[in-house]
């Protein structure tokens, strides 16, 4: 195993240690005993092995999360003492940012920049927000008549299995822990097997800063047949949180009709990202590049399908292909990179077959389309790549590549792109570029999706909710949204008549 020795590195001693599953406050091998290497994404060699949790560690890992809901430590807490826990998780992850920014760009492959200053910071920032959250739950009392006294209780709904993906992986726990600890919850999380090593690093903190055994478990390993699907048919989990692929989603929903599980789910997307001739033509061309390009592609709101107005189509073109051109791509560890590589050899495959089906459907390749040579052969390397003349109905319009593939389509009228936009199966986001306020409002209204952008792309903040429409999945999370999905709420009658 060739352990990363690099100037500066942080986390090459930590990489050494043996990676276990958290379950009950200890950290423990796998019952199986058997572990999975995790790979660098930009070099394809192994950084470590990892335990690969399967049906035994999730039931013993759900035993620990029920006993620690139902009579642990936790379920006493003073809501400000869980507030304080979360406060102080969110402080020690930020003195340790570029410790943890380094693990994700190891392990994940983006750019060691985006990792430190969007990642870390954003994960920082989403505990501190719900740690917020702790002291402001509340019931409601209701007027129904004098021979009542009614209220309702906000309750935590108990163990909560949360399965997330490699594209943001220490974000992505960050958007579940960090509601479903505020409510009062317990959870089992299982990262994506391509990216378990930030998930680990935070259990240590998540221990050290003194949350009680079982309050969070981590369980690393696989999905299908293993670990994740143990979590979505489990008898004795309340409620499953998924992020993924839209087919896993189906599996989740199929999974949990054992014991009628709550489910929420944030799945692909395919956003028309739309620029009409009165933008700001230069942001535009930032934003389109954003859009697609800003972490490999595999963003699940990326503004994959380019909607450009024919009058400036060409001058667009000509400024976001020569932007495009300058793009520095490489290695994410190197803090130059722009873009790095994609996170493994199955998805630079997939997107080299959507490639091959752009170009059989008569798009227009401009540029990339091709996997770089040299250097960075050994890596997931894929060019950034852009198809002109795409038709809306083309294979690569309507399906999510999860890569940097941007498809052009241009457009004549508001009317035409207003429909273009709505003709997909995904509704996650879309954006909007001009100057017209009327129109972007409009479109603002009619597109269906469950966040757009207004003259800016990619712009986040833990107090704005996300999720989808259609099949992009259900349940917002962020902002108070978040609360609903990780709360019952109980009607409580007292009598009061003589
Ligand atoms: P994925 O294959 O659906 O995997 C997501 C997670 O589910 C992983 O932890 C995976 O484990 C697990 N899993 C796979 N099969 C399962 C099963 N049958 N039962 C239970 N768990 C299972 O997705 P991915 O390839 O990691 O991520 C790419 C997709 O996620 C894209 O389609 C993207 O659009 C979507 N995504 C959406 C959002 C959003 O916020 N809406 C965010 C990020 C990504 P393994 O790691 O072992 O496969
Ligand atoms: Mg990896």
């Amino acid at each position: 195993m060739a352990v990363v020795q690099q100037q500066g590195l942080l986390c090459s001693e930590w990489l050494k240690k043996p990676k276990k599953l958290l379950i009950d406050g200890n950290w423990v091998d796998a019952e199986s005993g058997k572990t999975f290497e995790t790979y660098n994404p930009a070099t394809d060699e192994v950084l470590t092995k990892v335990a690969e949790g399967s049906k035994a560690d999730v039931d013993k890992a759900v035993r620990a999360a029920r006993k620690a809901f139902e009579s642990g430590p936790w379920s006493k807490m003073a809501t400000h003492e869980r507030a304080r826990l979360l406060y102080r998780l969110a402080d020690e992850i930020e003195k340790r940012a570029d410790e943890f920014a380094q693990i994700e760009t190891l392990d994940n492959g983006k750019p060691i920049k985006e990792s430190r200053w969007v990642d870390v910071v954003q994960v920082v920032e989403t505990f501190r927000y719900y740690a917020g959250w702790c002291t402001k739950l509340e019931g409601e009392t209701t007027n129904v008549n004098s021979n009542f006294f009614t209220y309702t209780l906000r309750e935590p709904i108990g163990v909560i299995g949360q399965i997330i993906p490699w594209n943001f992986p220490l974000l992505m726990a960050a958007w579940k822990l960090g509601p479903a600890l505020a409510c009062g919850n317990t959870v089992i999380l299982k990262p994506a097997e391509q990216t378990p090593l930030t998930a680990i690093r935070l259990g240590e903190l998540i221990m050290e800063v003194g949350f009680p055994a079982g309050v969070v478990n981590i369980i690393t390993g696989f999905g299908a047949n293993s670990a994740g699907e143990a979590i979505s048919n489990h008898m004795d989990i309340d409620k499953v949180a998924f992020t993924g692929e839209d087919k896993t989603g189906k599996e989740i929903v199929k999974a949990s009709t054992g014991n009628l599980k709550r489910v929420s789910l944030e799945l692909g997307g395919k956003a028309p990202n739309i620029v009409f001739a009165d933008a700001d033509l230069d942001a535009a061309v930032k934003g389109a590049i954003t859009g697609i390009f800003f972490n490999q592609g595999q963003v699940c709101c990326a503004g994959s399908r380019l909607f450009i107005e024919n009058s400036v189509h060409d001058e667009f073109m000509t400024k976001l292909t020569e932007r495009v051109g300058k793009m520095r791509q490489g290695n994410g560890m190197d803090e130059k990179t722009q873009i790095g590589p994609q996170i493994s050899k199955e998805q630079v495959e997939r997107i080299m077959h959507y490639v091959g089906e752009g170009k059989k459907d008569g798009a227009k390749l401009v540029c990339g389309g091709e996997r770089p040579q040299g250097e960075l052969a050994k890596g997931y390397f894929v060019q950034p790549t852009i198809f002109d003349g795409v038709n809306n109905d083309m294979k690569i319009a309507q399906e999510e590549i999860f890569g940097p593939v941007l498809s052009v389509i241009p457009f004549n009228t508001m009317e035409e792109v207003a429909e273009q936009a709505n003709k997909i199966q995904f509704g996650l986001s879309g954006a909007v570029w001009t100057r017209d306020l009327k129109r972007a409002h409009k479109l603002a209204s009619h597109i269906k999706a469950g966040t757009i952008w207004i003259n800016c792309f990619n712009v986040f903040d833990p107090q704005m909710p996300f999720g989808g429409y259609k099949m992009s999945g259900y349940g917002r999370e962020l902002g108070k949204h978040s609360i609903e999905l990780y709360t019952n709420i109980k009607s409580v009658w007292v009598n009061l008549a003589d």
